[in-house]
């Protein structure tokens, strides 16, 4: 009786700390629903699996009595018994499981210590330097310390101030897009008049050329806009020495230490951000470069070996080929991890057969060598994937190429900056679980990629950040929605997506739940070079080379679950859209707008055809 005493404190002192408590069944599925759902609403759920423990079922005895709930799952959000997994799904779906953890106003904090600074920021990216910007703009003192560690690599790739966005990420990036769309463009120009040449080259460093010098300009204008925000900048790699002490290291261009010096804040947020991860493999690391090296490359990559399959890999691997390189990707497993697979194997037919890239699938690279230096050399991967003639077993195939580029994911930087010393947890990936942005210890914050369990993408660290700053130095308290952000994977057919996946939404709330509309359609500006281009490679005009679909909650006046689309500018399509689904739109709301003629867009105002119906969805006339 003493013992069960006991483990009943001990329950509801967790139930207490814990902001969100998951008590479950590693084998159930009502709670893998569950995890499924705090999953897509951004939520880290702190998860205890009653049949891992020996005293699982005296647990569960005492939350029957704290509940009366002897079921699993049984969830808890400040404190507060939720229910299980209908009652989590049913809040969900009212925006008020969003309500109950916003409620939560961070703890102001409370010390009658002096401080240097009101605010030390680690990492100046988008996280970093939107909550620096900020808390400076109102008033706060704050130091923002950045530092940037050459990539592995033998090219040593460093940059300047502005985080992996501007310098490795986003901007090169969507640039590197561009030049690949006005490849594809000049080719369509001869139909409309153009008397474009037949072989038009590109020049790869004209492109890395113009793309760094307006990098340059950027991280110029990153370190203008901190001065000018009364933001103090530092040039130093930050290591945590206690909860509130922070080492600032300076070093030189050859990595030796320049300065080194210890400062206190009284708030501190790491936004240190990720970098790209190399395989544990033969050669990756003397042969292999990543993105951080792939948009300053200063020479041309030739043919190409993309390792990794989803927005990083499927990006470059696009571009790549539009400038003239043949590309081949090794994918592992699926397309696009985590996002609609219908969506995902769309792109993938269109890579394949409109781009003519290479995608090797259930492929996993176990050796670079080098066959010759140069720049760029020759290299060889070896590569495991099925036998054709018996996909139960393994072969091992080999690929010649120039360049090998790893996208393989990105690892947290957070593990060399001593968390430990300021009792921050982070996971064993190193990613730090927070409620929303504030980790386990009340005055240090993270933001951006680092988080756990939140989207890794630019406008939501700067979102956050900004939010964060009014948190702390302007009485606010809103917190960053982290639901229904939407995005656009910049394949050479842009996909756009706003909410669940198909499957997920129908894993959350069940299939009968779920209508689907959709629809199929051809750009107006695509209408006769592809038409052509169809007839030349032999597919039939109806091949799905654009495709939008709406995820519905039929039990909730067709509510907009999720928002897909893949078509030229579908960045531009999916941002507008955004604002309606926020406000959640329904089917009813978009068929109430009427359209804009002609562009991809209208699709959206016009789906009138269910999946379910199975009905053609070729598309016609106006
Ligand atoms: P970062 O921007 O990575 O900034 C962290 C900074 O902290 C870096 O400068 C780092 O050097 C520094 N740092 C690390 N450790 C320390 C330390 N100890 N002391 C001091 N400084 C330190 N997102 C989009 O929204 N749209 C896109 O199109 C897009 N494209 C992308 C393309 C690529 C190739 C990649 C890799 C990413 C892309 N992203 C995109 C994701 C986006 O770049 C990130 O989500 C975003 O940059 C994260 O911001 P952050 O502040 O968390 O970290
Ligand atoms: P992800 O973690 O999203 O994907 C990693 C990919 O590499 C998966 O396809 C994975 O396959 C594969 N992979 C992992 N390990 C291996 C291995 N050992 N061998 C072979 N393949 C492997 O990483 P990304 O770098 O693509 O993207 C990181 C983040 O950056 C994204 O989450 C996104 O938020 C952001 N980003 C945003 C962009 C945008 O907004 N347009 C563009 C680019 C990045 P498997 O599925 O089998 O695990």
């Amino acid at each position: 009786m003493a013992s069960a005493g006991t483990l009943a404190d001990r329950i509801q002192k967790e139930i207490k700390e814990v902001p969100v408590l998951l008590y479950a069944k590693s084998t159930c599925k009502f709670c893998e629903r569950t995890k499924k759902l705090l999953k897509i609403a951004n939520v880290t759920p702190h998860v205890v699996e009653l049949d891992k423990r020996d005293d699982g079922p005296e647990i569960q005895k005492i939350l029957a009595n704290l509940t009366g709930r002897n079921t699993v799952p049984n969830i808890f959000i400040w404190g507060e018994s939720i229910g299980g997994s209908e009652e989590i799904l049913s809040l969900y779906s009212t925006g008020i499981l969003k309500q109950k953890l916003l409620q939560h106003s961070v703890p102001a904090f409370q010390s009658g210590d002096k401080f240097d600074y009101d605010l030390i920021v680690i990492g100046g990216g988008s996280g970093g330097l939107g909550c620096a910007k900020e808390a400076g703009k109102l008033g706060a003192s704050v130091l923002l310390l950045d530092y940037v560690t050459p990539s592995p690599s033998s090219l040593k790739t460093q940059w300047g101030l502005g985080g992996t966005c501007v310098n490795v990420g986003c901007i090169p990036k969507k640039l590197m897009h561009r030049a690949a769309i006005l490849g594809h463009e000049f080719n369509d120009s001869k139909l409309f008049g153009w008397k474009t040449p037949d072989s038009i080259g590109h020049e790869w460093g004209t492109m890395v050329h113009n793309i760094q010098n307006y990098i340059k300009g950027l991280n110029f204008q990153s370190t203008k806009d901190a001065i000018r925000t009364f933001v103090e900048y530092s040039n130093a790699q930050g290591h945590m020495v206690d909860p509130h002490t922070v080492q600032c290291i300076s070093r030189g261009k050859d990595g030796a230490v320049t300065g080194d010096k210890t400062v206190t804040g009284k708030y501190i947020v790491i936004a240190t951000g990720g970098r790209p991860t190399y395989p544990s493999i033969p050669g990756a690391v003397e042969y292999g470069i990543t993105s951080d090296d792939l948009f300053s490359l200063p020479y041309a990559p030739g043919k190409t070996v993309v390792i990794g399959a989803s927005y990083v890999a499927l990006e470059c691997a696009g571009f790549l080929k539009a400038t003239g390189f043949d590309v081949t990707v090794l994918v592992r497993s699926i397309l696009l991890r985590g996002f609609d697979q219908q969506m995902a194997e769309l792109i993938g037919d269109y890579m394949t057969n409109m781009n003519g890239i290479n995608l090797i699938r259930k492929a996993v690279p176990i050796k670079i060598e080098q066959i010759s230096a140069g720049n760029p050399g020759i290299l060889r991967v070896t590569y495991e994937t099925m036998d054709p003639t018996d996909p139960d077993k393994k072969v091992q195939q080999v690929i010649e190429c120039n360049t090998v580029l790893f996208a393989i994911g990105r690892s947290p930087c957070t593990k060399d900056i001593s968390l430990d010393k300021a009792g921050v947890v982070t996971d064993s990936t190193g990613k730090i679980p927070t409620i929303y942005e504030q980790t386990n210890v009340t005055h240090i914050y993270a933001l951006g990629d680092i988080l756990k369990d939140k989207l890794e993408l630019t406008p939501v660290a700067i979102h956050a950040g900004r939010l964060l700053a009014h948190r702390l130095f302007n009485n606010a308290t809103l917190q960053c929605d982290y639901t229904n952000v939407a995005t656009t994977v910049f394949t050479s057919r842009e996909y756009g997506a706003i909410g669940l996946a198909e499957e997920d939404a129908r894993a959350v709330y069940g299939d009968d739940k779920i209508e689907v509309f959709h629809g199929q359609f051809v750009p107006l500006e695509d209408a006769i070079p592809k038409t052509q281009e169809f007839e030349v490679k032999g597919y039939p005009f109806e091949y799905p080379w654009c495709y939008a679909k709406l995820v519905c909650n039929k039990a909730d006046n067709n509510r907009i679950l999720g928002f897909h689309v893949l078509s030229p500018n579908a960045g531009e399509i999916t941002q507008g859209y955004a604002v309606g689904i926020k406000m959640g739109a329904t089917k009813a709301d978009m068929d109430a707008t009427i359209g804009i003629h002609p562009t991809c867009s209208e699709i959206f105002t016009t789906l009138a055809i269910t999946k379910e119906s199975n009905i053609d969805i070729t598309p016609g006339g106006c």
